[in-house]
C-alpha cells in the first residue's frame, strides 16, 4: 500500500492511497488543478485513480472532488447524510458515481480494504478511515472534537497515521479569531490540539516504529515545529523514544509528502 498526504491544513486536505489495482483520493479539498499537479509530483497519473471517498462537507475537503469526479469518471463515496448536503455543492454528478459509504461499513474496492467510522466534529455524518492491504494497516483520523475509546479500537495497530494536530491552545486562545470560532474549534465537535493529539496517540502508540504525520494544522494558530515538539514531549513522557520507536511526519498545505511505502 503506498499513499501521501496531497495537501493538509485549514486550507485544503486531500490523501492518496494506493494499491497495484486501487488508487482512491480521501476528500479533495484543492482545486482540480493541484490535486493533478500533486499526484503527478509524486509519480501518479490521475488518470489510474479509480474513486474519491468524502470524510466530511467542509469545504476544505471537497472543492475539487466534482471536477475529479467528472474529469476522470470517478465514483464518490459518502455517507447518506453527506450526500444531502453535497449535493449542490459539487456540481452535477450523475447517478452511478454517487456510492454510498454507511459508518462502520467494510468495504473493498478492488484489493484495498476500507473501514469507516464516525468522529465527533461539525459536520452532518462526518467519519474517518482505516485502509487495509497485505497486512498492513494506515489510519486516517483528521477533524475531529475528541478522541473516543471507539475510535482508538478502531484505528489503533496501524502501522501508519495520518493524525490531526490542528492548533495550539494558547495560540488559538490570544489569536484574533471571534470568541465563538474559538469556542467551537476547543469544544468537542471541533479539531485535536497538538496536546489532545499527543495524548491520544500516546495511549494507543506500540512503539513499533510506527509513522505519525501531523495533519490539518491551523494556519493562524499553529506551526508544525511547535507541533512536532509539543506531540514528542507527550509521547516521550511515556516513555517512547521518537526516531525510533515512533516515527513523527510533516505534512504540508500546500505539496505533498513523499510517496510512502508499507
Ligand atoms: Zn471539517
Ligand atoms: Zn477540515
Amino acid at each position: 500500500m503506498r499513499f501521501s498526504v496531497l495537501a493538509s491544513g485549514s486550507t485544503g486536505n486531500a490523501i492518496y492511497v494506493g494499491t497495484d489495482r486501487a488508487s482512491v483520493l480521501i476528500d479533495v479539498g484543492i482545486t482540480g488543478k493541484q490535486a493533478e499537479a500533486a499526484l503527478q509530483d509524486i509519480g501518479i497519473k490521475p488518470e489510474e485513480l479509480t474513486a474519491i471517498l468524502v470524510t466530511h462537507e467542509h469545504v476544505d475537503h471537497i472543492k475539487g472532488i466534482g471536477v475529479m469526479a467528472r474529469r476522470y469518471n470517478l465514483p464518490i463515496y459518502a455517507n447518506q447524510k453527506t450526500w444531502a448536503e453535497l449535493d449542490g455543492q459539487i456540481g452535477t454528478i450523475r447517478d452511478d458515481q454517487k456510492r454510498f459509504f454507511e459508518i462502520g461499513e467494510k468495504k473493498e474496492l478492488e484489493d484495498l480494504g476500507i473501514e469507516s467510522f464516525g468522529i465527533s466534529h461539525d459536520a452532518a455524518e462526518p467519519m474517518g478511515f482505516c485502509f487495509y492491504h497485505d497486512k498492513k494497516k494506515l489510519s486516517v483520523a483528521t477533524d475531529l472534537g475528541y478522541v473516543s475509546s471507539k475510535i482508538v479500537e478502531t484505528i489503533r495497530g496501524a502501522d501508519a497515521y495520518i493524525f490531526e494536530a490542528n492548533h495550539d491552545v494558547e495560540m488559538l486562545r490570544m489569536s484574533q479569531y471571534p470568541w465563538s470560532v474559538k469556542r467551537r474549534i476547543l469544544s468537542d465537535v471541533g479539531h485535536l490540539s497538538n496536546e489532545t493529539a499527543g495524548e491520544a496517540l500516546s495511549d494507543f502508540l506500540q512503539g513499533q516504529a510506527e509513522r505519525v504525520y501531523l495533519a490539518h494544522l491551523s494556519k493562524e494558530n499553529n506551526m508544525m515545529e511547535l507541533a512536532r515538539l509539543t506531540v514528542k514531549n507527550i509521547l516521550e513522557e511515556k516513555g517512547l523514544k521518537v526516531g525510533d520507536d515512533v516515527h513523527l511526519r510533516e505534512t504540508y498545505p500546500d505539496r505533498p509528502t513523499k510517496l510512502e511505502e508499507l
